[in-house]
C-alpha cells in the first residue's frame, strides 16, 4: 500500500472545475467599499483619515503599533463613515467606508528597482509591512513578522499551493495567469532568509497550473517543484511539511521549531508585487462559486467590495440558497450578513444549495472512532465533542483541543452528523476566556 504522507484526512468531493471556465479575470467596481481596520491577526489599525477626507487608491488609512499591518484605500474617493461594520468573522469591527469616485486615481508607488542581492534584509522587511501583506491563505498573520521570526531559524522555505479545500480554485487561477509573481516573490524570501531548500507545493489535481510552472520554473534555478498527490488537508502548514521533509511540527510549536516557513502563492506575488511594483495589499482573487450561484468563477477584486456585490455580478443566488460562506465548505464561516467585505484573507464565497456538513437534528454519536482514523493532528474528536459540552476545561487541555485546525475532516466523515467543529471552536474560546481570566 502507498503510503500515506500525513496521518489521517480526506478525500471529499473537490467540484473545482466549477469555476475554472472563466479564464478573463472581471475586476469589480464596486461604488462603495468597506475596509476593515482589523484584517490581520493582532492589533487592529487606528484610522489615518477623518469622514470627509479624499483619499488615492493606494493610500495608507490605517495602521498601528506592535503586531499590525497598515490598511490601504481601494479606491479613490470620498471617506464617508468610520464605524462598526459587520465582518467576515461575524464580529461587528470598525471599518473605513469610501464611496469610489471610479477615477482609480492613485498615489504615486515606490518600487524597489535596484538588484535583489544588493538589498538590506530590513528594506525588504519594511516593504512588506507597509503594503499590508498578511498571510492570504486564509491565517492573515502579518507577513513581515513571520518572515522575521524565520530569519536565520529556517533551512526550508515552502510555497503552498495546494489549496486543498473543495471548490476553490484562486491560488490556482493565479498560477495559470501570472505564476512569474510567484516565482519573484518566492526569489525575494529566499534572498531574505536564505534558506537551504525552495520548494513550491502543488497538488497534482491542477494540471494547467504544473504546466505553467514547468514551462517558467528553469528561469529560476535552486527553486524546486513538488507535485504532491492530492489530499485533504495538505494545504494545513503542519501536514505539508510532514508531506514535504518527513519532519512533524509537534503539538503546540509552530513550523519554524522544525526548520521550515511557509508562505501562501498568493502571498508570494503579493511581495513580489510590494516590492518591486511599490503596490500595496489593495486586490486579490477571489473564487465565487458552489451550486447556488449562477456563474461561478474567480474575480480580482478589491478590498473592501461587499459580498453583495460580488454575487450580483456573477449571476445572482439561487432562490433555494440554503448557505454563503466565507472560505471553502470545510473550513470556512457561513455568513448572514452579504454586505460583509472581501477581506485581505477572503480566497472563497461559497454559495450552497444546502449544508453539505450541516449537523442533523438530534446527532448521536455512535462511537464509530472514524472521526478518530481521519483527524490528521491525531486528536480524539469523540471525546472533545463530549468534554466541551460538558464544559470540562481540564479534559479539553488533556485532548490538546487547541491542536485541532479546524479542518472539518472529522464532521465530514461523522455518520452521526455531530456539529463537531462549531463545537471545538465554541470549545477554543472557553478555553481563551479561561486563559485570559
Ligand atoms: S465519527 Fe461521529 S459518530 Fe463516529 S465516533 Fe466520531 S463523533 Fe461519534
Ligand atoms: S476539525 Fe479538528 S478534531 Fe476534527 S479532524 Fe480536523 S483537526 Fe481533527
Amino acid at each position: 500500500m502507498k503510503k500515506r504522507p500525513f496521518f489521517g484526512g480526506i478525500h471529499p468531493k473537490y467540484n473545482k472545475e466549477m469555476s475554472l471556465g472563466v479564464t478573463d479575470f472581471h475586476m469589480i467596481t464596486p461604488k462603495q467599499v468597506v475596509i476593515p481596520l482589523l484584517q490581520h491577526i493582532g492589533a487592529p489599525c487606528q484610522s489615518l483619515v477623518a469622514v470627509g477626507d479624499k483619499v488615492l487608491k493606494g493610500q495608507k488609512i490605517g495602521d498601528g503599533e506592535g503586531l499590525c499591518v497598515p490598511v490601504h484605500a481601494s479606491v479613490s474617493g470620498t471617506v464617508v463613515a468610520i464605524e462598526p461594520r459587520p465582518h467576515t468573522s461575524g464580529r461587528m469591527v470598525n471599518a473605513i467606508v469610501i464611496d469610489n469616485d471610479c477615477q482609480d486615481t492613485e498615489i504615486e508607488f515606490s518600487p524597489i528597482t535596484a538588484p535583489l542581492e544588493t538589498l538590506e534584509q530590513d528594506q525588504i522587511l519594511h516593504a512588506i509591512r507597509e503594503a499590508g501583506i498578511v498571510g492570504m491563505g486564509g491565517a492573515a498573520f502579518p507577513g513581515n513578522v513571520k518572515a522575521l521570526s524565520a530569519m536565520g531559524n529556517v533551512d526550508t522555505l515552502i510555497a503552498n499551493a495546494c489549496e486543498c479545500e473543495p471548490y476553490i480554485t484562486a491560488d490556482d487561477s493565479l498560477l495559470r495567469t501570472t505564476p512569474e509573481q510567484v516565482l519573484e516573490g518566492m526569489t525575494i524570501l529566499r534572498h531574505v532568509l536564505k534558506p537551504n531548500r525552495v520548494v513550491l507545493a502543488v497538488e497534482d489535481n491542477k494540471a494547467a497550473a504544473i504546466e505553467k510552472i514547468r514551462n517558467i520554473i528553469g528561469d529560476y534555478p535552486g527553486i524546486e517543484l513538488a507535485v504532491l498527490p492530492t489530499r485533504y488537508p495538505q494545504g494545513a502548514e503542519k501536514q505539508l511539511i510532514q508531506a514535504l521533509t518527513g519532519r512533524e511540527v509537534q503539538p503546540g510549536k509552530l513550523p519554524v521549531s522544525v526548520g521550515c516557513a511557509v508562505f501562501n502563492v498568493s502571498t508570494y506575488a503579493a511581495i513580489f508585487r510590494a516590492v518591486r511594483w511599490g503596490k500595496p495589499l489593495t486586490e486579490r482573487i477571489v473564487t465565487i462559486s458552489g451550486e447556488a450561484i449562477a456563474q461561478p468563477q474567480n474575480f480580482i477584486v478589491r478590498i473592501g467590495t461587499p459580498f453583495h456585490d460580488l454575487i450580483e455580478v456573477a449571476g445572482g443566488l439561487n432562490e433555494k440558497t440554503e448557505r454563503v460562506i466565507s472560505g471553502g465548505p470545510m473550513m470556512g464561516f457561513a455568513q448572514s450578513d452579504l454586505s460583509v467585505p472581501v477581506i485581505k484573507a477572503t480566497n472563497s464565497i461559497l454559495c450552497l444549495l444546502r449544508d453539505r456538513n450541516g449537523a442533523a437534528e438530534n446527532p448521536v454519536c455512535l462511537r464509530c472512532g472514524k472521526c478518530v482514523g481521519v483527524c490528521p493532528m491525531r486528536l480524539q474528536p469523540l471525546y472533545m465533542y463530549r468534554f466541551v459540552n460538558a464544559g470540562r476545561l481540564d479534559e479539553m487541555n488533556r485532548l490538546n483541543l487547541m491542536d485541532c485546525i479546524e479542518c472539518g475532516s472529522c464532521a465530514f466523515t461523522c455518520p452521526g452528523k455531530l456539529p463537531l467543529v462549531e463545537t471545538f471552536r465554541k470549545g477554543k474560546q472557553m478555553i481563551r476566556e479561561a486563559n485570559a481570566k
